[in-house]
C-alpha cells in the first residue's frame, strides 16, 4: 500500500510513511471489508460515511507538516484511522464526530488498540473544541462550502489547517491555511472527494 499508492504518488514525509506502515488499517474497517482494507479506494464505515482512501490520509498528514508533541484537532473522526495515523506520528489528537454510533464504536476502538494519545468527543466539529484551543494543527476530513471560522480562530500561530472546501457534494478542493506572524495565507492543493461536513449553519 505505502510503496504503490503513497510513495509512488509523491508523498515523502518519513514520519507519514512510517505511520502508514505501522497503523493496522484492517482493524478500522468492518470485518466483511477487511480483505479490501489496503486497496486504493475509500470504504463504507456505516451511517453513509467512509474511511478515506489511504493516499488521501497520507496526503492530508503530509500537508499538515505534523510532528511529535503537536496538538492536533481533527473534525470527522469516522473510523478513527486518520486520528490513529496522527497519533502514531506522535501528535496529541483531539477528534470530534457528530454521529453517535460512529463516535461510540470508534472510541472503543481507540481503547482496544491502545491509542491513548487520541481524545474523542461527540459534537458538531464546525464549532471546534474551544476549551482545548489553541491547536498547532487542524484537519477536517469532511467537505463543506467554506472554512468554519471557529476552526481558524482556534488555530495557533504558527499553525496549519487542512480542509476540503466545495459547494457540490463529494467534489472539493483541498485547502491549506497557514497562520504565521498574524497573517493567514490560503493555498489550494488540488481536487478531492470527501463526504459532507454537516454544520450548525444549515449547510
Ligand atoms: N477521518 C475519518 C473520515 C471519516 S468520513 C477516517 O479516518 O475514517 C467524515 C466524518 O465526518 C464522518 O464520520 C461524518 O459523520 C463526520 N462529520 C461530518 N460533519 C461533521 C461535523 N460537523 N462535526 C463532526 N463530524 C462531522
Amino acid at each position: 500500500m505505502v510503496r504503490e499508492q503513497i510513495e509512488a504518488r509523491g508523498v515523502r514525509d518519513p514520519r507519514v510513511l512510517a505511520a502508514m506502515r505501522a497503523v493496522p488499517r484492517h482493524l478500522f474497517v468492518q470485518e466483511a471489508l477487511r480483505a479490501q482494507a489496503y486497496q486504493d479506494h475509500p470504504l463504507p464505515i456505516g451511517n453513509g460515511q467512509t474511511i478515506s482512501q489511504p493516499y488521501i490520509v497520507a496526503l492530508m498528514s503530509e500537508l499538515l507538516e505534523a510532528g511529535p508533541g503537536m496538538r492536533v484537532l481533527e473534525i470527522g473522526t469516522g473510523s478513527g484511522y486518520q486520528a490513529a495515523v496522527l497519533a502514531q506520528m506522535g501528535c496529541e489528537v483531539y477528534t470530534v464526530e457528530r454521529v453517535k454510533e460512529l463516535y461510540l464504536a470508534t472510541r472503543k476502538r481507540f481503547t482496544q488498540l491502545k491509542y491513548f494519545r487520541v481524545r474523542p468527543k461527540l459534537d458538531d466539529g464546525t464549532l471546534g473544541w474551544p476549551s482545548e484551543a489553541p491547536f498547532d494543527r487542524v484537519v477536517v476530513t469532511a467537505g463543506g462550502p467554506e472554512v468554519p471560522q471557529p476552526l481558524v480562530d482556534q488555530l495557533g500561530d504558527p499553525g496549519i489547517l487542512v480542509i476540503p472546501v466545495g459547494t457540490s457534494k463529494r467534489q472539493q478542493e483541498l485547502v491549506r491555511i497557514r497562520k504565521e506572524e498574524g497573517r493567514v495565507v490560503r493555498e489550494s492543493k488540488g481536487g478531492v472527494a470527501f463526504v459532507d461536513l454537516v454544520g450548525a449553519h444549515g449547510w
